[in-house]
């Protein structure tokens, strides 16, 4: 049985995930930034720009990252960057945000130039509230100022209760290539708990409608550990998303953010606290249930159909490392983000990587409106990471992935510290084209913030 300290693994993913999805808040990201509140400050905003100015044109691969910063109602555990119609009171909509977002992807098309994109990801908020003819129009503004590359992954996120068969159909003639849905549960009493809207049997019924439309790559959202939900619960998930026939599952353990209506429920006694043991057995009962099924862990909280990877890897006792082939199943747009390559975060709120240069975008939608009809880039603040900040981070997210930790990247005071997390059995050093690299065994993806921790020393 895992332990509480080894849950830690599962519980530092969502914030980091957030940090790279274009949503932080910017409170969490300010060690050496140059910011403003909420972009009030013109001279720091064209400080800003003239950093990120700098740091362009992006290299190859490049992706896009589109925030729509609108949602029907507020789940009780999120803390993203988005709003319902009553919080905007008017001062925003739709077709508002859309005419920025044209604005802005002009002024990113200035500075990358012909850069290929290589993936795009509309996520949210609830994307799928624009309906297929909004997203169509999306990816047509995308088109219209930015050069897609002929293999270029176009995902969208989207809401079950908000997609239908024309609505797939739309994506797809529109040329999406991917869909995520956010299924979180099949239990609708851990539905009621997450004040998720959607009946249990719809995520289900949705991925099937978007596999019916032709998307070959369809992702269901699972969240774990959520108080109230049994082992059976989780199960009974797991076996819903298996039964939608789709080729990539995320599944993250519950974070209870401050601030959220759910962290309220808690203090009050409301709802029981999240158990972080809970959590890790959790974890193993959805990894259990995905290998089973021929799915393979590609990063420590996502799995992808088909790699291939468990035979090509040798897989030895309680070790599942492999630098083999990957499937074209795994999402590329995230995989982007964690090998600390270049993207363009469009929208309130989104976070952007330039080289080295981190920069985000003001987060309500109408100030985000307001910056770009004046004609500025709609930045907040940057910072410029140092060599050691990008060290830290290449380690903290390279660890996560299956391809491993490359041992060349590591000084040889890491290497030593690396390889005592073999003997600990927490990874595994493998052979790959450049070098030995480290790879998470399975009980090393439970501890793998501690597997950090050691190794940067
Ligand atoms: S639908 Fe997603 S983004 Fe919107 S409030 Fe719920 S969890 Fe947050």
């Amino acid at each position: 049985m895992p332990t509480r300290s080894q849950q830690s693994t599962l519980s530092v993913h969502r914030s980091l995930f957030c940090h790279l999805d274009g949503t932080i808040l910017e409170s969490d990201c300010q060690t050496g930034a140059v910011t403003s509140a909420d972009g009030e400050s013109d001279l720091i905003a064209s400080r800003t720009a003239a950093a990120v100015r700098a740091a362009g044109p992006a290299g190859d691969p490049f992706g896009l990252y589109i925030h729509v910063p609108f949602c029907a109602t507020r789940c009780g555990y999120c803390d993203f960057n988005t709003y319902t119609a009553g919080e905007l009171g008017g001062s925003s909509s739709p077709q508002a945000w859309a005419r920025a977002l044209d604005g802005e992807l002009a002024a990113a098309a200035a500075i990358v130039g012909d850069t290929p994109v290589s993936t795009v990801f509309v996520g949210g908020g609830t994307p799928s509230l624009l309906g297929g003819a909004g997203l169509a129009d999306v990816l047509g503004t995308v088109r219209r100022h930015l050069r897609l590359a002929d293999d270029a992954e176009v995902t969208t996120e989207s809401n079950p209760e908000s997609v239908s068969p024309e609505f797939f159909d739309v994506l797809r003639t529109a040329g999406f290539t991917r869909v995520s849905l956010g299924m979180q549960s099949a239990a609708p009493h851990v539905l009621r708990v997450l004040d998720r809207t959607h009946t249990p049997g719809r995520a289900v019924d949705a991925a099937r409608e978007a596999r019916a439309a032709g998307f070959e790559h369809v992702n269901l959202d699972l969240i774990y550990g959520t108080p109230g939900e049994s082992d059976d619960d989780l199960r009974a998930s797991v076996d819903a998303v298996l039964s939608a026939g789709v080729d990539h599952v995320s599944a993250y353990a519950l974070i209870v953010e401050e601030g959220t209506a759910l962290a309220r429920r808690i203090r009050r006694g409301q709802v029981p606290p999240v158990d972080d043991d809970v959590l890790a057995a959790r974890y193993e009962l959805v990894d259990t249930a995905l290998r089973a099924a021929g799915f393979d862990w590609y990063e420590v909280s996502n799995w992808a159909r088909g790699s291939g990877a468990s035979a090509a890897m040798g897989v030895s006792a309680g070790a599942s490392a492999t630098t083999g082939t990957w499937s074209s199943a795994r999402c590329r747009h995230n995989e982007l983000y964690w090998e600390g390559a270049d993207w363009w975060g469009a929208g309130p709120g989104a976070h952007s990587h330039l080289r080295g240069t981190r920069f985000w975008n003001v987060k309500h939608p109408a100030r985000y409106a307001a910056a770009v009809a004046e004609g500025r880039l709609p930045v907040a603040g940057h910072e410029v990471l140092t060599d050691s900040e990008r060290h830290v981070e290449d380690v903290m997210l390279r660890v996560r992935m299956r391809s491993g930790l490359p041992a060349a990247s590591l000084s040889p005071d890491e290497r030593d510290r690396a390889d005592a997390e073999v003997l600990a059995g927490n990874v595994v050093a493998v052979p790959g084209s450049d070098g030995r690299r480290y790879v998470l065994t399975d009980a090393g993806r439970l501890v793998a913030d501690g597997v950090v921790r050691r190794v940067l020393g």
